[in-house]
């Protein structure tokens, strides 16, 4: 994401931090899968937040439920129990058949408290000696900006000039389940992957390959850990994507779609015996698991789940994926996806994918670049067969303008 640090628009007047390039479109109001900017013009958005928006934009009764809750009660701290609460865990545990969660709010901290009950679990129950604990994560990963997160990065821009990191950090090849196995030591705590690579370029493993990774943890007594903020939820049509491959894992992070598209609300589920080692006081968050929060994620888990959005998904990520790959052009040299999450891979020698998303931007239709050469489509989960229409024929006259041009 090194091109993110390229111009800010002028209409920032300098106020805004630079850690993010925009695109060259200033929104103002959203519904379902559009938005629109403030000339009115509308766009169909693509990205849905990177995934945040799965439910796409202001859902109704997503709304409803959070202008009730709000009126209701809010905020209150988990100095107190709630009402709201309760529900909301079990209903994600049942969900993705963990025994227990700890919630948080962004994707990011989710991922911190994996890592803390990976490390405590590994003092207090596996029997590493303190201070020795080891996390084995994957090249190419994305866990986020945190200190923690960032120390398993390979990304040289994400850490550059923001060491010292963690140590106790091991890296290994995605994709190369034996690479896993060697890596593995006695001090090893767990291993955290995103089952798919999201931030990566939506790289795909090899079929077999988290059900390997989930088999030599078991054998080695390490935790498998899946980071599914953005792959979670029904985004690559399963509920989770460890499903693909019927991998359970010891522990799952998720973020982002179970907000509604309304607000940052993140989980760490686990099994019974890796969440039993935090005990009151050893973490926690203020906002984590504040009734809104609750309230807004349990119902954002009853629509995906009455809505069939893991189904709609998996049915309408076939499509789009069949409709990208019969866009043919010299300037594309690889289109995958999974549900509704499709890269397209752009030929570096050829264009920059910055160019591609902002042209499709003037075209009506948002999406982001990453890593240079990816575009990604990873639209709201409720979008039709026709809006999906409408943005592949946008984009085939982009390609077209672009190969041209
Ligand atoms: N983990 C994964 C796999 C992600 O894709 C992201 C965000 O893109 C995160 C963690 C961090 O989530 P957040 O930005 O909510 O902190």
């Amino acid at each position: 994401m090194n091109n993110d640090m390229q111009s800010q628009p002028e209409s920032d007047d300098g106020v805004c931090a630079r850690n993010y390039a925009p695109l060259p479109v200033r929104l103002v109001r959203g519904s379902g899968v559009y938005v629109w900017d403030d000339a009115g013009r509308r766009y169909i958005d693509m990205m849905s937040a990177y995934s945040a928006v799965s439910h796409g934009h202001s859902h109704p009764e997503l709304v409803r439920v959070l202008h009730e809750q709000a009126q209701r009660l809010a905020i209150v701290s988990r100095a107190f129990e709630t009402d709201r609460l309760i529900p909301f865990l079990k209903r994600a545990c049942s969900m993705v058949g963990m025994d227990m969660a700890l919630p948080m709010n962004t994707g990011a901290e989710a991922v911190e408290t994996a890592i803390k009950a990976a490390r405590k679990w590994a003092y207090r129950v596996k029997g590493v000696a303190e201070d020795e604990c080891e996390i084995i994560a994957c090249e190419g990963n994305f866990h986020g900006r945190t200190l923690g997160a960032i120390a398993l990065s390979t990304e040289r821009q994400y850490r550059d000039g923001f060491g010292p990191f963690m140590p106790g950090v091991r890296i290994v090849p995605f994709g190369d389940a034996n690479a896993l196995e060697r890596a593995i030591t006695p001090n090893t705590g767990a291993f955290l992957v995103e089952p798919i690579q999201g931030e990566a370029g939506i790289r795909i493993p090899p079929a077999g390959y988290l059900s390997r990774c989930a088999e030599i943890c078991r054998a080695h007594n390490v935790l498998f850990i899946a980071d599914e903020v953005q792959t979670g939820l029904g985004r690559t049509g399963r509920m989770l994507a460890c499903d693909h491959e019927n991998v359970r894992p010891a522990g799952v992070v998720l973020g982002k779609a179970l907000g509604g598209g309304l607000l940052p609300v993140s989980l760490f589920l686990a099994r019974r015996d890796v969440m039993s080692v935090f005990t009151p006081g050893d973490h926690g968050s203020t906002f984590g698991g504040n009734p809104l929060a609750a309230a807004v994620g349990l119902a954002a888990l009853d629509i995906i789940e009455r809505d069939r959005l893991v189904e709609r998904s998996a049915e309408l990520g076939d499509y789009l994926l069949e409709c990208l790959r019969r866009v043919h052009s010299p300037l594309i040299r690889d289109i995958r996806g999974r549900g509704l999450w499709c890269g397209v891979d752009f030929a570096p020698d050829r264009i920059h994918a910055r160019r591609v998303a902002e042209a499709l931007v003037q075209a009506g239709v948002l999406t982001k670049d990453t890593h240079e050469t990816v575009i990604r489509f990873a639209p709201p989960l409720i979008i039709t067969r026709e809006q999906i229409d409408e943005a592949v024929e946008a984009f085939v006259g982009v390609i077209q303008t672009l190969e041209s041009g």
